[in-house]
């Protein structure tokens, strides 16, 4: 039996650094307060997913350092199935994340074990991406896996969310593989190649990258999205942000639930820009996502 939803991406254990604000270029800053958490794009967005009640698989990588366990805490902690989850020689992703009072956080990944997740290995879980309702992808992983990835995906009619983060160069074909594609505004502007004037905008002008929808997740200004030749528009949820680390993660965990579970994407979105407004409230990425029964802002 399939699950409803396959991630092929990041696992990563987070350092948090609390500061009062970031430090320049050269300048050294007390922070006040350290934490280790569960971490990884990849990861964020299938603990979000499997907190909702989807069924999720894990393909992905951690290394053999004390990193590894905390790395996967989450991932267990939600029921995500880790049987295609490689623990390798080496150190586990890392990402050093500095959050500041304002709730802006800045944030320098070394991918560690997460190099590992090659394209054989994506070709070796075949079965499970066959099997699931949508396969999950970003970009923390060697470019060629989530090419492979996708095309797995597509050649068994499983539905690919692919979102592009970190911004990278992954190639048209690929691109024109999602349903939908996912960015943040920086990243649409990346791909565009130039700044987005109207946000509204971007979402249409993505779609001629050749995805059948698109959508963009604008912070605190909400979504925008397109599909079927016209594009919509939803606010965020008012909330006051304590921690923004894995807002979209945590949209595009439940983005995918919500497709999974048979929804239009516009329903899907307008759920989860409820469920990101939820883990902006609490510190931490996976720490931070609600459960299928918690109260939604
Ligand atoms: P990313 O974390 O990838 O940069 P965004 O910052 O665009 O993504 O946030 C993703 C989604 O999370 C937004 O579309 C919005 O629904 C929600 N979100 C982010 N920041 C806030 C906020 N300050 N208040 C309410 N919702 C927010």
């Amino acid at each position: 039996m399939g699950t409803d939803i396959v991630v092929v991406g990041s696992i990563n254990a987070d350092l948090v650094l609390q500061v009062e604000r970031h430090p320049h270029p050269g300048e050294t800053l007390l922070g006040t307060g350290a934490v280790t958490l569960p971490g990884g794009k990849g990861a964020n967005q299938a603990v979000a997913a499997a907190r909702l009640g989807a069924s999720v698989a894990m393909v992905g990588a951690v290394g053999s350092d004390p990193q590894a366990p905390v790395a996967l805490s989450g991932l267990r902690g939600a029921g995500v199935d880790l049987a295609h989850v490689l623990a390798v020689d080496g150190p586990t992703g890392l990402a050093v994340v500095t959050l500041a009072d304002d709730a802006e956080n800045t944030i320098v990944v070394v991918p560690g074990a997460n190099a590992a997740v090659t394209p054989a290995v994506v070709d070796g879980a075949e079965a499970v991406i066959a099997g699931a309702r949508v396969c999950v992808l970003q970009a923390e992983i060697p470019l060629g896996s989530v090419v492979r990835a996708a095309e797995i995906a597509h050649a068994h009619g499983v539905r690919v969310q692919l979102n592009v983060a970190p911004a990278t160069a992954l190639p048209r074909a690929t691109i024109a593989l999602a349903d939908p594609l996912v960015v943040n505004e920086h990243e649409a502007a990346v791909l565009l190649g130039h700044d987005v004037a109207r946000p509204e905008d971007a979402a249409a002008e993505l779609a001629g990258l050749g995805a059948a929808s698109v959508v963009v997740t604008l912070g605190a200004a909400g979504v925008t999205g397109y599909a079927d030749g016209a594009s919509w528009s939803l606010p965020a949820r008012p909330v006051t942000p304590r921690d923004s680390t894995g807002a979209g993660d945590a949209f595009a965990g439940a983005l995918a639930a919500g497709l999974a579970a048979g929804h239009p994407l516009t329903q899907a979105a307008a759920h989860a820009t409820r469920v990101a407004a939820a883990s902006v409230l609490r510190l931490g990425a996976q720490d931070s996502y609600p459960g299928k029964d918690d109260p939604l802002p």
